[in-house]
């Protein structure tokens, strides 16, 4: 029987780093992975956040081509071609895969594909791709088996025009018409990149804005700037009946505005059904434990991210934390340092950046200006818009605004939100400034150069204090 100091299941951006961590900490370690395609990386690396940012970065390069006379390029009539964008995805994931393969051997970390369950206190046993079963003795195990797409239950899913998030990464045809129901980030993300591929899209969302996480205000703009690109946008509105039809599909939408109630039906030839994802924790022994999950399928974990048996962890979307890589990841490190014996750092929540790669993209860290009202502190905020920046209009793109929400007694900056371009990269600015405690003067003293997006960041600390010095 193979002894570990450490076996992680699930090779995620959780599962994948915490092995990495383990590693490097000297630590015996073991990566059990259920894949069939032997990749590594999970739902992040294999169906979620690399290949629907490749999709992405197809849909920017296509704007900006159709654009390319104001920047002054002759270019006629660019589109999309599907099946090299395919390869080009797969070509990024393949890499990517590789890549973590590689991590694992330069970490002396042994990997082994197959199904992972936890076999008694301190086993894992894994059953291998080949049917096989071997157990692995371990002094502790980090539970990483991340989530899977969730679906309705009044909607059969065909997986053919009647679709989830993994489904429409397989398709090498562009939707001529896409409904996708839930406005989140995944459910934007992909309005937004098949409304610049050139299909029409109908986006659904059962509250009454988009991106309900986001601050109210910057829910309003990315609406405006969504209906202004084309997208047909149904907020307050609840998918109620779907049917396949021959040739597509048929989706009647109830709204509900200003108390009255209207119905819609729509034919589409594809549905998207982008209302969220559900923790991956049925099958990996936990019976074998007095590990419990609540009644939405999570693990309880304390601050370091144990769960109930001393031996295990468990990190990533199995916990109820964001559904985020990054938190993923964070976690990973954590309950590794902390089973280590070495210095661990909670996360704190309240400074997990969001982002959203729509068009334009959304990020924030912090509260929202609702949230800090809530807690009740004295807010005051500050919003600089793009549109008086110049490297926007170098780019092209002057749509939205950086919002920076204070408290009034210190200053203590509460939150930042950006919609705009490069919003995504620019939010790291916040959330640096937010974990150093920074106040809202410091931001406004921080030197930004000229000419960069980010002067929008050190402008709407100005305006907090009143006083922009660009409008
Ligand atoms: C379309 C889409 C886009 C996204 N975009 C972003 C983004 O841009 N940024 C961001 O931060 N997040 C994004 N996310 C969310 C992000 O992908 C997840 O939060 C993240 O992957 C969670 O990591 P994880 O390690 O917990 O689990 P996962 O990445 O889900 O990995 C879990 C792994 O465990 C394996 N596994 C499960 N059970 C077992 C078992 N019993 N034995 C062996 N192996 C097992 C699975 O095969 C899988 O490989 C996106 C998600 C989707 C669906």
């Amino acid at each position: 029987m193979s002894k570990y100091d450490v076996v992680v299941i699930g090779s995620g951006p959780g599962g994948y780093v915490a092995a990495i961590r383990a590693g490097q900490l000297g630590l015996k370690t073991a990566i059990v992975e259920r894949e069939k395609t032997e990749r590594l990386g999970g739902t992040c690396l294999l169906r979620g956040c690399i290949p629907t940012k490749a999709m992405l970065q197809t849909a920017d390069l296509l704007a900006k081509a159709s654009h390319a006379e104001d920047f002054g390029i002759s270019l006629s009539d660019p589109k999309v071609d599907m099946d090299k964008m395919d390869k080009y995805r797969a070509r990024i994931v393949k890499k990517n895969a590789g890549g973590v393969k590689y991590l694992m051997k330069k970490n002396n970390v042994d990997v082994h594909f197959g199904h992972g369950r936890i076999a008694g206190k301190n086993k894992v046993s894994v059953e291998g791709l080949d049917g096989k079963t071997t157990t692995l003795e371990t002094k502790h195990c980090v539970l990483a088996t991340g989530s899977a797409c969730q679906h309705l239950p009044f909607i059969e899913m065909d997986h053919e025009r009647i679709i989830d998030s993994d489904d429409l990464l397989q398709m090498t045809d562009k939707p001529e018409h896409l409904v996708v129901i839930g406005a989140g980030a995944v459910g934007s993300e992909f309005a937004s990149v098949f409304l610049r591929y050139g299909s029409e899209v109908t986006l659904v969302e059962m509250v009454d804005r988009l991106l309900p996480i986001e601050d109210v205000e910057v829910s309003k703009e990315i609406e405006k700037s969504f209906k202004k690109q084309g997208m047909n946008v149904m907020t307050s509105s609840k998918v109620t009946d779907v049917t396949r039809t021959d040739d597509g599909v048929k989706v009647v939408v109830e709204t509900t505005k200003g108390g009255k109630n209207s119905a819609k039906e729509i034919q589409a030839s594809h549905l998207l059904v982008a209302t969220g994802r559900r923790p991956v924790t049925g099958d990996c022994g936990l019976d074998k434990t007095k590990i419990e999950v609540d009644d939405r399928g999570y693990i309880a974990v304390d601050e370091y991210m144990q769960t109930a048996e001393d031996w295990v962890y468990a990190i990533g979307d199995i916990v109820n934390t964001p559904w985020l890589a990054h938190v993923a990841s964070h976690e990973g490190i954590l309950a590794v340092d902390h089973l280590a014996g070495e210095p661990a750092h909670p996360l704190n929540y309240d400074l997990v950046p969001n982002c959203t790669y729509t068009s334009p993209e959304v990020a924030s860290v912090g509260l929202t200006e609702e949230q800090a009202k809530e807690r009740g502190y004295d807010v005051k905020t500050g919003t600089f818009p793009f549109s008086a920046i110049g490297k926007a209009s170098i780019v092209g793109q002057t749509e939205g605004f950086v919002k920076i929400v204070s408290e009034t007694k210190y200053d203590e900056l509460l939150g930042m939100h950006i919609i705009g371009p490069k919003a995504t990269e620019l939010i790291t600015e916040g959330t640096v400034a937010m974990e150093l405690e920074s106040t809202v003067v410091e931001l406004l003293h921080t030197i930004h150069p000229h000419p960069t997006l980010a002067e929008a960041v050190g402008e709407a600390a100005h305006a907090v204090m009143g006083e922009t010095i660009h409008i």
